[in-house]
């Protein structure tokens, strides 16, 4: 993969693709981390004398009125802050004030141009790679730098299409997000995936694609109910994908080995943080109700398997981690990976919000960025943003 470092960027116009997509509230950013995440690629410009023009989406728009909320401009003021330099701010995705601006750029100016996405309100010119807006966004500079991993499995305008013109390459992070991953190519054995989440939906394609790589599939939070009603145990309300019944029944046909379900939650009631929850092993589950977190015999049985692990990957939380009478277990576990220092990646999104709650997301061996373009590279699917740098 080309990185930054194989390209000359001397003194040259450099887009560079961010992915400043903050969490916002009020108008004020809530967590900087990814901002923060790109300032090794934009520092790297600096030290080369280029003239730096950053493009990011910030949330959806759909309607005018996800204009004003997704208004990058607080981004370039925190910008400024972290890097003790003024940044300009381009408040049109093209025209003549954007235009003009680029063409008054020193060497070691920074731009950045107003969320990308405000290109979605006429025909989602942005999400859809519209040739011609690809193409604009080229013309404005010399060399085209990806860094923004947690839309590499989308093809839009902003990476796909500038990249189809202009010499390109990735930045720091999506290297380190690359090399981080690679290491699932050819993993240190044991090598042990950790499932939860919701939805199994999401997930078939990463069991069908790591079942036979992994060593063990270890499977909590909402989806392993859907496993456990396939093997015709009753789970009373708790969490179902009717639809995924068939595949997880085949899965656990084909790969009983491999897949360990829990042997105990707890349960509750009702949705809610409030109630008290009882413990029940997993085949006495009453039809009232629904487990909302794995039990400690489930916890002590799955570190018993993740002890002589060297290489792990997890995804989804193994409970309702946002209740905090839920986010026990998960957090434990993480605990556990981290005291007995085993190789651990955390494949974005919720997993990582709940590391970083538990401040752990510094000490595990890598926590992805991105929730759907880490669940894309595990499926093994080829990823759009990468495609079009080879
Ligand atoms: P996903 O996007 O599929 O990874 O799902 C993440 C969500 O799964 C989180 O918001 C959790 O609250 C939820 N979750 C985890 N365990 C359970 C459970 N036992 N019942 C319902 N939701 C759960």
């Amino acid at each position: 993969m080309k990185t930054i470092k194989d390209i000359n960027i001397d003194n040259k116009k450099v887009i560079i693709r961010c992915d400043f997509n903050v969490p916002m509230k009020d108008g004020e950013i809530v967590d900087d981390t990814r901002i923060r995440g790109a300032l090794p690629t934009i520092q790297y410009c600096l030290d080369h004398n280029a003239k730096i023009i950053l493009l990011s989406h910030l949330g959806r728009v759909k309607e005018r009125e996800d204009l004003v909320k997704n208004d990058l401009a607080p981004v370039a003021e925190h910008l400024a802050k972290l890097l003790n330099q003024d940044i300009l701010f381009s408040e049109k995705t093209r025209g003549e004030e954007l235009e003009a601006i680029v063409a008054s750029l020193e060497p070691g100016d920074i731009v950045l141009v107003q969320n990308t996405r405000y290109e979605d309100l006429d025909g989602k010119k942005e999400s859809s790679n519209d040739p011609e807006l690809g193409e604009y966004w080229a013309s404005l500079g010399d060399v085209f730098i990806n860094d923004a991993f947690g839309t590499i499995h989308r093809a839009h305008a902003s990476n796909v299409g500038i990249a189809s013109h202009l010499e390109s390459g990735v930045g720091f992070l999506i290297e380190k997000e690359l090399n981080a991953l690679s290491v699932l190519e050819n993993p240190e054995r044991p090598f042990i995936v950790v499932l939860g989440g919701a939805k199994v939906a999401d997930k078939v394609g990463v069991i069908e694609n790591l079942v036979t790589k992994a060593d063990k599939i270890l499977i909590g939070g909402g989806m392993a109910f859907t496993f456990l009603k396939a093997e015709g145990v009753e789970i009373g309300k708790s969490l179902l994908d009717e639809e995924n019944l068939d595949f997880c029944r085949r899965m656990l046909e084909e790969y009983p080995d491999k897949i360990e379900l829990p042997l105990d939650f707890a349960v509750t009631n009702e949705y809610t943080d409030d109630e008290e929850y009882r413990i029940k092993k997993a085949n006495q589950i009453g039809p009232d109700e629904m487990g909302l977190d794995i039990g400690d015999d489930t916890r002590s049985y799955f570190e018993g398997i993740l002890k002589d692990a060297k290489t792990v990957i997890w995804n989804g939380p193994l409970g309702v981690y946002e209740f905090s009478k839920y986010k026990k277990n998960t957090d434990e576990i993480l605990q556990f990976l981290v005291d007995n220092n085993i190789k651990t990646i955390l494949g974005g999104g919720d997993i990582v919000a709940a590391a970083t709650t538990a401040g752990l997301d510094q000490q595990v061996y890598h926590a992805s960025t991105g929730g759907g373009a880490t669940l894309e590279y595990l499926e093994g699917k080829k990823l759009p943003g990468l495609e079009a740098i080879k």
